[in-house]
């Protein structure tokens, strides 16, 4: 069933930028994957063969109801704990760059994203490779779920706005899908996506969930820099770069203070650590329970530390 390679050693060996096209060196190994990043942009990327079919683990309905190697383990209690959260705001930031008309959501899994924008004044399409999930989508939205980015290119229609959200690390060769997502889209429409960011401090750690390097799902590894020129080679201007710090310790369960609330704290919490289930836990999550703008960097010099990107761009 499993699509996994057994390692990629063979197309390490010849491993070009997957942006540039520079000389790559291998930084890191990851469940039996050798990880290697670009002397010229500082891309990283898992080599995989060619002919992989970075997509087969998505087509498996198991992905999103755990049982296979790979996948999310109840798509739906993910979604209402803490994809809301983090998905919906952004369809606010969006009318930021564009007004509600036509939008496409790639990799749409049951269609709640859809359903948010259409409550918001979207006429809704979706790409999702699971059969199930195309089915899920379609029926509470009552709009059309394509199986592939090639069939919704191939039906001719064209949006707006495309949203993509932690997608593009699963992509092998992101320059040439980015650039079929840019034909989607109308000129001057806008694409949003989100991504783990790779270069930030505890990404090699993966703690304290592993959201970047974590082949072979993520398979692609963006920083701020590197997901600008990628968007750009694919026809896409990038209009603003954003993050959410402490994401990744929020999708944990565990919640923090904002920095000055810890500064205020510090002197009585000496060398403690705050439990999600205690008290000042149960406080917080009461209190900050899907606030995102406490999360939310927009300043460039805050992006270095973020957990996820998120990113605005434009067709050209
Ligand atoms: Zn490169």
């Amino acid at each position: 069933m499993s699509s996994t390679p057994p390692s990629n050693a063979e197309p390490l060996a010849r491993a070009a930028c997957k942006i540039c096209g520079g000389p790559c060196a291998e930084i890191m190994r990851r469940n039996g994957f050798a990880i290697v990043q670009c002397a010229q942009c500082g891309f990283m990327f898992a080599p995989v063969a060619p002919g992989y079919d970075a997509a087969a683990i998505y087509k498996e309905d198991v992905y999103f109801t755990s049982g296979g190697e790979c996948g999310i383990a109840d798509y739906d209690a993910l979604w209402r704990r803490r994809l809301v959260h983090f998905y919906v705001p952004r369809l606010d930031r969006v009318r930021a760059f564009q007004q509600p008309k036509r939008l496409l959501d790639i990799g749409c899994a049951s269609g709640y994203l859809m359903r948010a924008a259409q409550q918001r004044g979207w006429q809704v399409a979706g790409v999702e490779l699971s059969p199930e999930m195309r089915r899920r989508a379609a029926a509470i939205t009552g709009s059309r779920v394509y199986e592939s980015i090639d069939a919704a290119l191939g039906s001719g229609e064209r949006f707006e706005c495309v949203t993509m959200f932690e997608v593009i690390e699963h992509l092998s060769d992101p320059v040439d899908t980015m650039a079929q997502v840019a034909s989607l889209l109308v000129p001057n429409g806008t694409l949003a996506l989100s991504t783990p960011n790779c270069e930030c401090p505890h990404a090699a750690a993966g703690e304290p969930i592993n959201v970047w390097f974590d082949p072979p799902e993520h398979i692609s590894y963006f920083g701020p820099g590197t997901i600008r020129d990628c968007l750009g080679r694919s026809g896409l201007e990038v209009l603003a770069i954003e993050g959410l710090e402490h994401y990744c310790r929020a999708m944990a369960g565990d919640l923090t203070f904002p920095p000055w609330v810890t500064a205020v704290l510090a002197p009585f919490r000496r060398g403690k650590r705050l439990k999600p289930g205690g008290l000042l836990g149960r406080i917080l999550e009461r209190a900050y329970h899907g606030r995102m703008d406490l999360y939310r960097r927009t300043s460039s010099a805050d992006l270095p530390r973020t957990d996820v990107l998120e990113v605005y761009a434009r067709k050209l």
